[in-house]
C-alpha cells in the first residue's frame, strides 16, 4: 500500500486534522541511510513533521524542518515541499539505545534536550521565512507543536510515531497533526483533548492494518470529519549530476585539478538520498573550463 496523507476539517470548520501514512516513505530513508532504531525514530518523526508542515504550502515552495540538538545523532534535516514528498539526512545514522521506561524508543536520549529546532519555508518570496524555537522535549512531537504556537501562533497537536522492527526496518510510520482554528469552542477543544490524551500510538495502530482515515475518525469521530483531500506521500530527492557538476566547478580550477591528477577521477554523494556521481577525468577537464 502507498503512503497517502488527508486533509480533513472537521466540528463545523473549527478544527483542522492531517493524518498520514508514511511508512515506505520512511522505510525508504532507512534503507538509504542504513540508519538504527533511535536514529531511524528521530529522523522519521522529523520527517512526518516536515510533511505535515510542508503540505500546508503551495506545490515546488519549499518547507525545511532542521533540528539541532545536543544528543549522538548530531542535526537532522528533512526537507518537503506542497507536492508532499520529503528528503531527510541525519548526521549520525547508527544510534540504538535502550528503551524508555515507556517501553518506547528513547528519541529524546538520541536527539537530546538542549538545541534548537528551525524551520525555514521557501514561498518563492525574495527572503525565506523562517522560525526557531529551543527544543522544549526533544520526542519532537512536542517540539512540533511548541514551534507552531511559538512561531506561527496556531494552536495544535502533532503526533508522530515510527515502529522499527528487530532486523532495524521500519515496520509503520505516520501521525497526526490537529489544528485548533479562530472560533473553536471550549467543547470541541476539550473533546479534541480527550481523543489526543487516548489514541494508542500511531505507528502501532498502522501496523494493525488501521488507515489514515480509521485514525482520523478516532481523532474527532464526534466531529463529522471531512475529507478535503487525500494526497500521495513519497520519498524523493531532487539530486542530479548537473547540480553536482555545477558544485564541482565553484570550487575553482586548482581543486578539479586537484581531482584530476590526485585522484584521477571524482566521487559526490548526495547527503539526502546516498546516491554516487562518478566524475571522470575527461568530464572534470570539461568541468575545469567553466571554473
Ligand atoms: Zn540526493
Amino acid at each position: 500500500m502507498s503512503d497517502y496523507l488527508l486533509k480533513s476539517i472537521c466540528y463545523d470548520g473549527q478544527i483542522r486534522v492531517f493524518t498520514i501514512d508514511a511508512t515506505e516513505t520512511v522505510a525508504e530513508a532507512q534503507r538509504r541511510h542504513d540508519t538504527w532504531s533511535a536514529s531511524s525514530a528521530a529522523l522519521g518523526r522529523t520527517m512526518v513533521g516536515a510533511l505535515l508542515l510542508g503540505v500546508m504550502v503551495k506545490g515546488d515552495e519549499k518547507v525545511t524542518v532542521k533540528v539541532e540538538g545536543n544528543g549522538p545523532t548530531g542535526h537532522i534535516i528533512a526537507d518537503s515541499n506542497g507536492r508532499g514528498t520529503v528528503k531527510g539526512y541525519i548526521a549520525n545514522p547508527k544510534v540504538s539505545l535502550p528503551l524508555n521506561e515507556n517501553g518506547k524508543i528513547d528519541v529524546r536520549g538520541a536527539v537530546g534536550t538542549e538545541g534548537t529546532l528551525t524551520v525555514t519555508k521557501d514561498l518563492g518570496l525574495k527572503e525565506p521565512f523562517a522560525g526557531q524555537v529551543p527544543l522544549i522535549s526533544g520526542e519532537l512531537a512536542e517540539d512540533f507543536t511548541y514551534y507552531m504556537a511559538t512561531s506561527e501562533q496556531t494552536p495544535s497537536a502533532f503526533g508522530l510515531s515510527v515502529l522499527v522492527d528487530k532486523d532495524e526496518s521500519i515496520k509503520a510510520a505516520g501521525g497526526f497533526m490537529i489544528q485548533v482554528m479562530p472560533g473553536a469552542t471550549d467543547e470541541t477543544i476539550t473533546a479534541i483533548e480527550k481523543a489526543i490524551a487516548e489514541i494508542p500510538m500511531v505507528s502501532r495502530l498502522m501496523e494493525d492494518g488501521e488507515t489514515p482515515e480509521e485514525i482520523l475518525n478516532r481523532l474527532v469521530s464526534g466531529g463529522e470529519p471531512k475529507i478535503l483531500e487525500k494526497m500521495p506521500i513519497a520519498f524523493e530527492c531532487d539530486c542530479s549530476k548537473e547540480r553536482f557538476a555545477g558544485a564541482i566547478v565553484s570550487l575553482g580550477k586548482k581543486e578539479i585539478d586537484d581531482m584530476i591528477t590526485e585522484d584521477q577521477g571524482a566521487e559526490a554523494v548526495c547527503h539526502f538520498c546516498g546516491n554516487h556521481y562518478n566524475f571522470s577525468v575527461e568530464e572534470l577537464e570539461e568541468l575545469k573550463t567553466n571554473a
